[in-house]
């Protein structure tokens, strides 16, 4: 076809394989469904909706009932149809074409796609097991005359987090865009969230993908001083959020004590596979290692991990293999039983 430029002739859909009836650890959603209370508060929003109108373009009510549940003022707050949204948003609007940007890798897919897409230059430094030297990065990064420095803390796929006092030091000594992806953060404890109005230059990403278990409506956010915030606003397309994922997002963040219920159900669930994992790594020595977990996914690294990537499929269980990791989502209880029975049969057969 005469009309595809070179960017899209090596493009395919993001389309993975269907789990059908497998066991689903692969994709590091929430396992539990959503509670009947909030399905009923839900509801009534819904029956309420204009559905002849366009959405509210600046999402007030949902930013507003973000901002009230993690403590930040609404105005720093915008909100997308996803954070994947977002993401692009930053990418089209703060890079112009042959700009560098640097990723920490291995990190989630989407930063690089992003700046493929935008004819931006990829500068990529490595972690080492999940950590990652600052003062080396902060020197590539003026060395290579970085724009934007993206990366996710905790991080997908390693499961790592970044403390604190480093992602300061990132943000006070990188002079482009931090774009901070804080996907997973709801699961541990390292947040800039509390501080961001510190730093001119540091954008959050948040989720309700994740924690908040609402992947199905598409709802992240993105906090930073004002005129980051606006300007994220300003290149978004006008209607982003539909009415239905504002209504719903917005009875979901207003129900805390729901929340936490959910969170402490799938921090025992992270437990329980945690656990099962290490058993299994006393068991067969050598076999596989074990990533620090601060996410609601444990990271494996194993010469043997496509291997085992298909045993699992074979046997019923969904997992994901990236950035150089067997990656498992917590799932339920029995979920959790089934794919630590698959691995131990697998290692037991040799
Ligand atoms: C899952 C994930 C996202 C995507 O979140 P959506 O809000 O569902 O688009 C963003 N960043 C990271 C690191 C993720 O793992």
């Amino acid at each position: 076809m005469g009309v595809l430029n070179d960017k899209l002739k090596g493009l395919t859909p993001y389309d993975p394989a269907p789990a059908g009836d497998r066991v689903r650890l692969d994709a590091n959603e929430s396992f539990l469904p959503m509670p009947a209370s909030i399905l009923e508060r839900a509801q009534e929003r819904l029956l309420q909706l204009d559905y002849n109108r366009y959405p509210d373009p600046a999402a007030k009510e949902l930013c507003r009932a973000f901002a009230a549940w993690y403590g930040v003022p609404g105005e720093n707050v915008a909100a997308g149809n996803g954070s994947d949204e977002l993401i692009s948003v930053i990418f089209l609007g703060f890079l112009e074409k042959g700009d560098a940007f640097a990723t920490l890798e291995p990190d989630f897919s989407m930063y690089g796609f992003n700046g493929f897409l935008n004819e931006a230059r990829q500068v990529k430094i490595p972690k080492n097991d999940g950590r990652i030297d600052v003062d080396e990065a902060l020197r590539l990064c003026r060395e290579e005359h970085v724009k934007l420095l993206i990366f996710s803390n905790p991080c997908n796929p390693t499961s790592v987090v970044l403390p604190r006092e480093e992602v300061r030091r990132l943000a006070r000594d990188f002079d482009g865009l931090l774009v901070l992806d804080e996907a997973y953060m709801d699961f541990s404890d390292q947040s800039l969230l509390g501080e961001f109005q510190d730093y001119d230059n540091l954008l959050i990403l948040r989720t309700c993908s994740k924690a908040i278990g609402m992947a199905a409506l598409r709802v992240g956010f993105a906090v930073g001083q004002k005129p980051l915030i606006d300007a994220i606003k300003a290149v978004k397309s006008p209607y982003n959020v539909n009415s239905l994922s504002q209504a719903y997002a917005t009875a979901v963040l207003e129900s805390g004590e729901e929340l936490d219920r959910a969170l402490a159900t799938i921090l025992a669930s992270r437990k329980q596979l945690i656990g099962g994992l290490q058993e299994l790594n006393a068991a067969f020595p050598g076999r596989f290692s074990l990533l620090p977990c601060d996410t609601n996914f444990a990271a494996l690294r194993t010469p043997e991990d496509e291997t085992i990537y298909r045993y699992l499929w074979d046997h019923g269980v969904a997992v994901r293999l990236t950035g150089g990791v067997l990656r498992i989502t917590c799932g339920a209880e029995n979920e959790n039983q089934a794919v630590l029975a698959a691995l131990r049969a697998y290692f037991q057969e040799g």
